[in-house]
């Protein structure tokens, strides 16, 4: 895929980190062992629908912060020794679950405990919009006055019927509260989405997309949904009650959806990277290549850039 066809019509993230720090960036996803409160029981036990027991971690939580930090970072200077390139920067990305799940003096601790690993250079850190306190509030604060620093927060839908329908435990409002006290805290929030939810159509997705317009973001992290093992979703699959979108449906409402976002919206990511051994549908989804090569030439057919269907 050539990456140009979508960076002439997108504000991409890759191009605007190697802008500011003078150098290939990339982010090590890590796992900090925390739960969500949607497994542990504050809200529920089963988790939301599309989200497979994982929560998008890959079982090495065991191993610690700076461990994961340094097995990722031996990778990336070997790739780059045999490239012969100087290796690029990190960002210490606490994806699995909800990183803000456990009391503040514990996550400060696995934050610094990544920052102290040479080679780093930012954080991002992904919660959902009802797991943030006071407390947590200035540990966040603290850190993005301190170095590039992202809140991932996760909306998935501007609807709240799906939400609700979905067992996701908090609405709509919540997560706009979340990102205005983010943005009164100079916090940049990157939404996380997911395009293709049960019962939604693409103008439920364009709809997501006017709302975060509305909304203090500065980013959003666009994923498509897919059936996972384990998630409760793969029992409605099963038994056909459920079929994900085809390629063509999704690159037309993912190129809709990134229409309609203000132009300099950053566009952290446009389709999800999963494992193939628990990928159960949509098959397309398994090739990142082949969904962006549909995305981009929706785009080039009709187009479209992004910003240019905005309300
Ligand atoms: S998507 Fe997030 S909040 Fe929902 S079950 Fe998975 S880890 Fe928990």
């Amino acid at each position: 895929m050539d990456a140009g066809r979508l960076q002439n019509r997108l504000n991409l993230l890759g191009p605007l980190l190697r802008e500011r720090f003078g150098a290939p960036v990339v982010k090590i996803g890590l796992e900090a062992g925390l739960s969500c409160p949607n497994r542990d029981g504050s809200l529920g036990l089963t988790g939301c629908a599309w989200c497979a027991p994982a929560g998008s971690g890959r079982g090495r939580a065991h191993l610690g912060i700076a461990a994961q930090l340094d097995q990722g970072l031996a990778r990336l200077r070997e790739r780059a020794a045999r490239a012969g390139r100087r290796p690029p920067l990190t960002l210490a990305y606490f994806q699995a679950h909800t990183s803000t799940h456990a009391p503040t003096p514990a996550l400060r601790a696995i934050f610094e405990e990544a920052l102290a690993v040479p080679g780093v250079a930012g954080l991002i850190v992904s919660t959902r919009p009802d797991c943030l306190d006071e407390p947590r509030w200035d540990l966040l604060s603290e850190l993005a006055a301190r170095l590039p620093f992202w809140l991932e927060l996760g909306l998935q839908s501007a609807n709240d019927a799906t939400l609700a329908a979905l067992g996701r435990g908090h609405d709509v409002k919540c997560f706009a509260r979340a990102a205005e006290e983010a943005g009164r805290r100079g916090i940049q929030v990157v939404a996380h989405v997911i395009l293709g939810l049960p019962g939604e159509a693409p103008e439920h997705t364009w709809a997501t997309a006017d709302l975060l317009g509305e909304l203090a973001v500065g980013g959003v992290k666009m994923h498509n949904l897919m059936v996972l093992e384990g998630a409760p979703l793969a029992e409605d699959w099963r038994r056909e009650r459920f079929q994900p979108w085809d390629l063509e449906t999704w690159a037309r409402a993912a190129a809709g959806f990134l229409a309609r976002l203000p132009p300099d919206m950053v566009i952290h990511r446009l389709c999800a990277d999963p494992g193939a051994e628990i990928l159960l549908a949509p098959a397309w989804a398994g090739s990142k290549d082949l969904a962006l090569r549909a995305l981009a030439g929706y785009l080039e057919e009709n187009d479209l850039r992004q910003g240019a269907l905005r309300p």
